[in-house]
């Protein structure tokens, strides 16, 4: 009887290979092995042991495996088996997508061994009487009490020649690995928690309970993190593991530092700027179940965890936790998936919790803890609306707004100032013909960026150079229309010379560091002003900012994206929830031509659970998530026929299901990069239902002839369904 397993590789192909395992090995699921593949020998992952080939074919055998243990431990891949299965992505895709890319190219699963030195003998004898920098390095050396690594022995201010020296003379001596991480005390006390942090903590359930989700609807400043360290400093066993989900960590170096400071337990960070080797290593250490609290990005969720004991996922409802291509996950719902295969907690935080999340905790799944009192001695801001209709404006802002931020300034304290685009306008326009300046490629318009005369779609590579007149009609009236974050800077630089300026946007955090420097500055305390795009408003806590202007709060309000309410809502009290941190109190004035929409009111009072619970009670009656499963198939091509008679065949092949199907449609931008975009979009009752209907049909359309033109991919639990 020969043995067989089921490989999966790297390909974009829903489909495993069978091989015949050499008696010599024995295998199981998650293992690295090097098979023949047509010509080549090719890296793949032992997704079945112990499959049953079609009979009567002969199968190649799997010529070596990597390791003898699985590179994907049984819970990481279940996990991945069942995402791959949720998401409609090629398993074998996913599977490499959670290992570091030197494993998926079949490098050797090792850390990159560091040297470390320690000192052997504390003597002095066998140097030379004018040694002084040896002698200093042998003093340093004693004072430590684990073998250090040489890139910190040469940041101490020694030199490696001086290390080789001492290692001839036999003082010294090199090993290659530090020794192993002793548990250690956290460096500083917690902060005792407030009266009704401490109300929200002891709701918290225990981690001996098994899985548990819950959701801390925790107001902006009311102090989630400390809840969070209070939480695994009581709960954590040392040998255990947590994953901290947080939405972007280089916006937020805040996080991981009040981490370091008061976690006992090691710190690892998780992103995409980290090197092939530094992913190595991180991975591997949390594969061989080091007991590491890990704070990580998305793709954190994916990390091969062997004992995994909490799960945080803050700001629970921010976009960035859904992967916008490839294989289209959401991080944190495969952390609640995550939390149930490991019996663990999990804990999703956020003062605008998603209203997935909300209709969870409504309907019992999920436990609902409130905190809604900020810590410290911090109020929460007063938020007013002010109508700007028929008001002149100068760089997007009313006079009533730039008095308020002249008057903050002037007191000595910080303004933050929201812009929804970066650029300086978001088109240009003769006033003459009314020409605006479009994207070749896209169904867009152009933004003008004045800081380097350009003018740039934000959907493709495209740019060109700023022109001073209509391209149209040669006409000087050719003048940028609308707000972005450059035009704001420029008149707030004007009004307010003596002060910085403070650009943040996609544009202007480009360059490494420059996040860091410009939250240095916001730090001294002394009076700026910020103007950005959404990066505000994700978690930053400065404490001097006491003002903050929304310049248009009215681009989601009339939007027909189902979840566009949702979104401007979240986006305008996490921006507000920059003001008023400290212990001065803090003001909000949003800019608008629609200050009697009921939403804004309702926005004004700053309470966000009626208005969300409001929102669920509109998604229910309209049939949409989390009333039904939804999914996306979208197809593109060079021509919108063929993408549209791609779509009306998946449509035919739907026919007999049980499914709401919407379309075939063109997408709101129906040519982006001169691909032609359509859409079908697909409603469910119940997700499982969805989810065989849409593997069949994903099985059916991979073995269907289409133009290799023509592309196409499902998403499911989409964000933007435009
Ligand atoms: P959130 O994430 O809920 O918006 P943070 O966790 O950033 O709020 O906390 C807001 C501020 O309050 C931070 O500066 C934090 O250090 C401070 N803070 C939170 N809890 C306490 C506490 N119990 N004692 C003192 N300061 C606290
Ligand atoms: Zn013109
Ligand atoms: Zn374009």
């Amino acid at each position: 009887m020969t043995r067989s397993v089921r490989i999966a590789l790297a390909r974009p192909v829903r489909k495993l290979f069978d091989y015949q395992t050499p008696e010599s090995l024995s295998l199981t699921a998650g293992q690295r092995v090097r098979i023949p593949f047509g010509r080549q020998i090719a890296t793949g992952v032992v997704a079945e042991v112990d499959a049953h080939p079609p009979p009567g074919i002969t199968l190649k055998t799997v010529q070596s495996a990597y390791e003898h243990w699985p590179a994907l431990p049984p819970e990481t891949l279940s996990l991945l088996t069942w995402a791959a299965n949720y998401y409609q992505h090629p398993l074998g895709e996913c599977l490499f997508m959670a290992m570091p890319p030197p494993l998926r190219k079949g490098r050797p699963a090792e850390r990159a061994t560091k040297t470390h030195w320690q000192l052997i003998e504390n003597t002095l004898a066998n140097l030379p009487a004018n040694a002084v920098r040896l002698k200093a390095l042998i003093d340093w050396l004693s004072t430590q009490t684990t073998p250090r690594e040489t890139s910190a022995i040469t940041q101490a201010g020694f030199t490696r020649a001086q290390l080789t020296s001492l290692a001839n003379k036999g003082l010294v001596s090199a090993t290659d690995q530090a020794m192993p991480p002793q548990p250690s005390e956290a460096p500083f006390a917690l902060p005792t928690l407030s009266g009704a942090q401490t109300e929200a903590f002891d709701q918290l359930p225990s981690p001996e309970l098994g899985f548990s989700a819950s959701l801390l609807y925790g107001i902006t400043g009311s102090g989630k993190t400390e809840i969070y360290l209070h939480y695994l400093q009581k709960y954590l066993p040392h040998h255990q593991q947590a994953l901290v989900l947080v939405p972007e960590i280089n916006l937020t170096p805040q996080t991981v530092s009040r981490f370091r400071r008061y976690s006992g337990s090691d710190i690892v960070v998780w992103h995409s700027s980290l090197n092939d080797s530094e992913r190595l290593d991180t991975w591997l250490r949390i594969r061989e179940g080091e007991p590491v609290t890990v704070i990580g990005t998305r793709s954190a969720a994916l990390l091969p965890f062997t004992h995994l004991g909490t799960i945080i996922v803050d700001e629970e409802h921010d976009s960035s936790y859904k992967q916008g291509e490839g294989f289209r996950y959401s991080g944190r719902d495969l952390a609640v998936y995550r939390a149930r295969l490991n019996q663990c907690p999990i804990i999703l935080g956020s003062a605008t919790p998603s209203l997935e999340s909300l209709h969870n905790a409504r309907s019992g799944k999920y436990r609902l803890i409130k905190l809604e009192e900020r810590a410290g001695n911090a109020q929460p801001p007063t938020i007013k609306l002010l109508d700007i209709r028929s008001r002149p404006l100068e760089g997007g802002l009313a006079a009533p707004a730039l008095k308020a931020v002249r008057d903050c300034l002037e007191s000595g304290q910080q303004a933050l100032v929201f812009v929804n685009r970066r650029g300086f306008a978001p088109v240009m326009m003769c006033f003459d013909c009314g020409h605006m300046v479009e994207c070749p490629r896209c169904d867009t318009r152009l933004t003008y960026h004045r800081k380097d005369r350009a003018m740039r779609c934000h959907h493709c590579e495209f740019q060109m150079a700023a022109t001073e007149q209509c391209p149209q009609c040669q006409s000087h009236a050719f003048k940028p229309v609308g707000q972005g974050t450059e035009r704001t800077e420029d008149i707030l630089t004007q009004q307010f010379p003596d002060t910085p300026v403070i650009r943040v946007d996609r544009d202007s955090t480009q360059r490494k560091g420059s996040i860091q420097s410009i939250l240095k500055t916001v730090n001294t305390g002394q009076p700026c002003v910020l103007v950005g795009t959404q990066m505000l408003a994700k978690g930053h806590d400065f404490p001097n900012v006491t003002l903050v202007i929304v310049v248009n709060a009215d681009g989601g309000l009339f939007s027909v994206d189902f979840r566009a309410p949702e979104q401007l809502i979240q986006t305008l009290l996490q921006v507000s929830g920059r003001a008023g941190r400290g212990e001065l109190a803090g003001q909000v004035i949003v800019q608008t031509c629609h200050s009697d929409h009921p939403m804004l009111r309702q926005l004004a009072d700053g309470h966000y659970l009626p208005l969300a619970d409001h929102m669920v009670e509109e998604r229910a009656t309209g049939g949409f998530p989390p009333f039904r499963a939804m999914a996306i198939l979208r197809a593109d091509s060079s021509t919108m026929e063929a993408s549209i008679d791609f779509l009306d065949r998946a449509k035919e092949l739907l026919k007999a299901q049980p499914l709401d199907v919407w379309g075939p449609l063109p997408a709101v931008i129906a040519r982006r990069a001169d691909r032609h975009r359509a859409q079908l979009t697909i409603l469910c009752d119940s997700k499982s239902r969805l989810n065989r209907a849409l593997s069949s049909l994903c099985q059916a359309l991979e073995s269907q002839k289409t133009s290799n033109q023509l592309r196409w991919h499902v998403d499911v639990d989409p964000l933007e369904t435009g």
